[in-house]
């Protein structure tokens, strides 16, 4: 049942952690937007929803990333809808720049295949960097260094239901080290070669594959056999990481900065059109205890075309267990079922 009511756990959270929390009650953590000047106006959106349901009630701050400076409209317009503190930061070049070993010429080339292919985004630089700085960098960037556990937020995204509980001190609390609100399969022509070199990684690292590890999930071959979305053993299925909930120790461990590095040097995130979810995915599946990852039933969710809507009365404007309005091939990219078979519930 992929709907319902919060387990007991979240109503006892917030029975603890209640409304008009104290600024000493919040743990170091924030929401974080790699945000355009030009989306400004949808930013504020997803803000104005984040706000009402949730953080007006615990003023996390909003941390806004750009590889611009962020214009004094985009200062103005984002920090007039929340009464929390608010900052712009901008990603340094070498954090944001194409990496020096990849070359112009077998990007051009590989970006044309992929386009014809019908990859979408394929010849967009900045689409390639975004993904590689969503994967492996933004938690290198010196504002977070104080900082544990993020909220992403993309412009355009929608919250539905009012959260009483603290989702940060929820994540701490409970050992949690990543939270998601919808699982999707992925198009195999975007990572051809994301398995083998994964696969090629834990060869050389037999020991950083965790004993716990989320690993049958990972490589579930059985749940849409007619949907063709395995990749060289890899079923495609991710956390879709326009939300994410998690603990930046992860990414900032020895095993994922050891991956990382690996997939950097492997060429993909330009080569091929690698994303930052099914990195971070394969990524928590492989070297996370499978009791760490939280699937957030509770929070109502949109990012065009996929919802994630709760049955609860908490929720306004999502209609109960709606996955997309969207054409009706889009139903079948929905992958929460074979998770919670290998993964469960918890
Ligand atoms: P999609 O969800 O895969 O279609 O990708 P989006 O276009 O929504 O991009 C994902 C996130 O990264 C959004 O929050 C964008 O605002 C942001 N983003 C993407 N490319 C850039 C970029 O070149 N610069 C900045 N500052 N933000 C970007
Ligand atoms: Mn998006």
């Amino acid at each position: 049942d992929p709907t319902g009511e919060p387990e007991g756990i979240l109503t006892r959270a917030s029975e603890k952690y209640h409304p008009n929390a104290k600024d000493t009650d919040r743990i170091d953590a924030t929401l974080l937007a790699l945000v355009r000047n030009e989306e400004v106006d949808d930013m504020v959106s997803s803000m104005i929803d984040l706000e009402r349901t949730w953080n007006k009630k615990f003023n996390y701050p909003w941390t806004f990333f750009n590889d611009k400076p962020f214009t004094e409209e985009f200062k103005k317009k984002t920090s007039a809808v929340t009464k929390a503190k608010t900052y712009y930061e901008v990603i340094p070049d070498e954090h944001w720049d194409k990496p020096t070993w990849i070359d112009d010429q077998i990007f051009a080339e590989s970006a044309k295949v992929l386009e014809e292919n019908g990859v979408q985004y394929a010849s967009m630089m900045s689409y390639h960097k975004m993904c590689r700085w969503n994967s492996g960098l933004f938690y290198k960037h010196p504002a977070l260094k104080d900082i544990r556990y993020y909220w992403r937020v993309e412009p355009k995204v929608h919250f539905f239901c009012d959260i009483e509980y603290d989702v940060f001190r929820y994540m701490y609390d409970n050992n949690k080290t990543y939270g998601f609100t919808i699982n999707l399969y992925d198009d195999p022509k975007t990572l051809p070669t994301l398995w083998p070199e994964t696969v090629k990684f834990l060869a050389e690292h037999p020991d950083y594959l965790h004993e716990n590890s989320a690993m049958k999930w990972l490589t579930d071959d059985v749940h849409r056999p007619d949907h063709n979305r395995q990749a060289q053993g890899y079923s495609t299925c991710h956390f879709w990481s326009n939300f994410e909930v998690a603990d930046m120790e992860f990414w900032r461990s020895q095993a994922y900065e050891d991956y990382f590095n690996h997939l950097d040097r492997a060429g993909g995130f330009f080569y091929e059109r690698w994303g930052d979810a099914p990195v971070h995915s394969i990524a928590l599946g492989m070297l996370e205890d499978a009791n760490k990852l939280h699937w957030f039933r509770d929070i109502g969710y949109q990012h065009i075309p996929f919802f994630n809507c709760p049955n609860s009365n908490k929720c306004k404007g999502c209609v109960t267990g709606r996955f997309t309005d969207g054409e009706a091939w889009l139903h079948r990219e929905d992958c929460r079922p074979s998770y919670f078979q290998h993964v469960g519930m918890n």
